[in-house]
């Protein structure tokens, strides 16, 4: 059993229990989740110190559990795509940020969202036609829309990936590659594509203060990012002398419970409001 949020799970942990009847069991259930929506998004705010201001949101699913609270997405979104659920799952999760993104837009804060996306996504053939569908049904501006596939993905699939960024960004649509320096890209891979932002997996920046030499990849990292035209995101980001040395290293976007943890949507705008770097 693991504490969660005051709540306990039980933890599926791995391949070898992948016939065990608890792993067959939260199968089951993430069905009937996915057919009642049982899902609920917070979203985790990304400041530019340059600027001083939110310059995006990022949307972290939780499963509103029967009778247990909110399951973290590291516990189902793995066996959401060992099963082939996380097509219709993404699919709910990039409609209610799509929702959400527009009623807030309707108030007056125009606030672009991320939204995490599988690599299994990209094998999905209706994948665009569902994203073009969702933003004219919710008449949003394409460039309010993120999504954010990781390093791992990119080097799974380079062509099929390649292909997809380029669909995405003539749809005015910003891809972001999350988790870098986990994977094994290089830099001049990830440049050669069409992509928007790099964030800096947060292994980098808990390290980052300790190790100098971490220290150097990040500000070589950042650096390199920039002089080829990619903004880049630290993320994790969780007190002030990490946010210090990334603006020192000229990296102005930060996320991370510094500034907030992810909350809900009413949550995040009344924080929106009032905030301020001073
Ligand atoms: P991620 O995309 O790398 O998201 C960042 C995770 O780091 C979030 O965890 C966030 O709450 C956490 N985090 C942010 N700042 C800090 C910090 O300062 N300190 C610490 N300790 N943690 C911080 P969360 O919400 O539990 O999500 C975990 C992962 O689950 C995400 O990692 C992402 O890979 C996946 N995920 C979440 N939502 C979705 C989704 O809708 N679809 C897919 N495919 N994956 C999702
Ligand atoms: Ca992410
Ligand atoms: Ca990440
Ligand atoms: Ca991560």
């Amino acid at each position: 059993h693991a504490k969660r949020n005051g709540t306990v799970f039980e933890l599926y942990s791995g391949p070898a229990e992948s016939e065990s009847p608890r792993y067959l069991t939260l199968i089951s259930e993430l069905h009937t989740a996915i057919v009642e929506n049982q899902f609920v998004l917070h979203y985790q705010p990304r400041v530019d110190i340059g600027t001083g201001r939110i310059s995006g949101v990022e949307a972290l699913v939780r499963w509103r559990y029967p009778e247990q609270g909110l399951m973290p997405p590291a516990e189902f979104i793995a066996i959401a795509e060992q099963t082939g659920l996380i097509d219709p799952l993404t699919h709910l999760v990039l409609e209610a940020a799509v929702q959400q993104c527009r009623a807030w837009s309707d108030q007056g804060f125009d606030m672009p969202v991320a939204v995490n996306i599988s690599v299994n996504s990209f094998h999905d053939p209706d994948f665009l036609t569902r994203i073009d569908t969702l933003l004219a049904t919710w008449k949003l501006n394409p460039a309010l829309l993120q999504l954010e596939i990781t390093e791992t993905t990119l080097m799974k699939e380079p062509a099929v990936v390649r292909n997809l960024i380029n669909r995405l960004k003539e749809r005015g649509i910003v891809v972001a590659i999350d988790d870098f320096g986990t994977g094994y890209s290089s830099l001049s891979y990830v440049a050669s594509l069409p992509i928007h932002t790099l964030k800096i997996d947060r292994s980098f920046v808990i390290r980052m203060l300790e190790s100098p030499r971490t220290r150097s990849v990040v500000a070589a990292t950042i650096f390199l990012a920039h002089s080829l035209g990619i903004k880049t995101v630290a993320e994790g980001v969780d007190v002030g002398e990490q946010v210090e040395a990334l603006h020192e290293m000229g990296c102005t976007e930060i996320q991370g419970y510094y500034f907030s943890r992810p909350v809900e949507a009413e949550q995040l705008r009344r924080w929106a409001e009032t905030f301020s770097l001073e």
